[in-house]
């Protein structure tokens, strides 16, 4: 095993920089917890800005570390994808997601992160699959969500992974839009269904740049055919101009704060009218 007791000493010698053992000892904690369980997945609900319906939830990964109490995916999914240890994590966040997505009314989409790294893994695609096939979520109901990042290398294995996903009714959206470089070629060359415009932009609508670059991407959207989901909605004013500029889904505080499986189950019970 990598972690075995000699490498561990080793790592701990006396001198070594404090934020380097820091950043060691957290790499430690982060494998020991999936065996133990400590992972949970919490579901956002996405809203059809239109109808006002919840049309599916967005899985978002949480960890709670006995020792460090709650961990923020911001500070550890970067650590879990340098030491490789996203493949494993991001395969059963997809099984989890899927698990729980199969007792929702049907029809409602279940969205799941996707890691540049996973993406890249072999047998990512197989694992896809699985997932579906051991939950009975049918394809169509779930989307993948991925950076930019994922697409920068251009890697022919990546393109192929995502026609494949695509090829069986999977959904693929661009999350963080705007964020990355030069997302508007990657439109082109990439199979892509939707766009997330990052949080950033929707919370600094209030000014005009942001506002303009809002109504940029929902039109580029339109005239691309590509669904556009505004990230981040926490108020009724920035809902408001989202709608005005006909942005189809917004997902947000304003709509629904991250929720165990059970509460956002009542939840698309008693809002997605189908
Ligand atoms: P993301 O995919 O962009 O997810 C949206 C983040 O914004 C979530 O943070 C969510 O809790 C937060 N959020 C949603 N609505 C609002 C709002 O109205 N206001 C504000 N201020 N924040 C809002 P979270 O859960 O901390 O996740 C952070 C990031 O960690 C995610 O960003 C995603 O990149 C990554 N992540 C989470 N779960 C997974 C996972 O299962 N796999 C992978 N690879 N990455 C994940
Ligand atoms: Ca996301
Ligand atoms: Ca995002
Ligand atoms: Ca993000």
């Amino acid at each position: 095993a990598k972690n075995d007791g000699r490498n561990l000493y080793r790592f701990f010698e006396p001198g070594m920089d404090a934020v380097v053992q820091a950043r060691r000892a957290l790499e430690v904690d982060l494998e020991a917890a999936l065996p133990r369980q400590e992972f949970d997945l919490d579901f956002q609900p996405i809203m059809n800005i239109a109808s006002g319906e919840i049309i599916g939830a967005e899985a978002l990964m949480r960890w709670h570390s006995p020792a460090r109490g709650r961990v923020a995916p911001d500070d550890f999914i970067p650590v879990a994808e340098e030491t490789g240890l996203i493949v494993p994590l991001g395969e059963w966040a997809l099984r989890k997601a899927c698990a729980v997505a199969a007792s929702w009314p049907p029809g409602l989409r279940i969205a799941v992160n996707v890691s540049a790294v996973q993406l890249k893994s072999s047998g990512f695609a197989r694992s896809v699959i699985s997932a579906l096939a051991f939950s009975g979520v049918p394809a169509g109901q779930l989307e993948l969500e991925i950076t930019e990042t994922v697409l920068m290398d251009e890697s022919k294995a990546v393109l192929k992974t995502l026609r494949q996903l695509r090829e069986l009714g999977i959904r693929i959206a661009l999350d963080d839009f705007g964020t990355g470089y030069s997302s508007l070629g990657y439109l082109r060359r990439f199979p892509v269904d939707k766009i997330k415009i990052d949080r950033s932009f929707i919370r600094d609508m209030g000014n005009r740049d942001s506002a303009a670059i809002v109504r940029t991407i929902i039109g580029l959207g339109a005239e691309l055919g590509i669904v556009v989901t505004a990230e981040g909605v926490e108020t009724e004013r920035q809902l408001d101009m989202l709608r005005d500029n006909g942005c189809v889904e917004a997902q947000g505080y304003l709509i629904g704060v991250p929720s165990k499986p059970a509460e956002i189950q009542r939840l698309l019970k008693s809002r997605a009218t189908r």
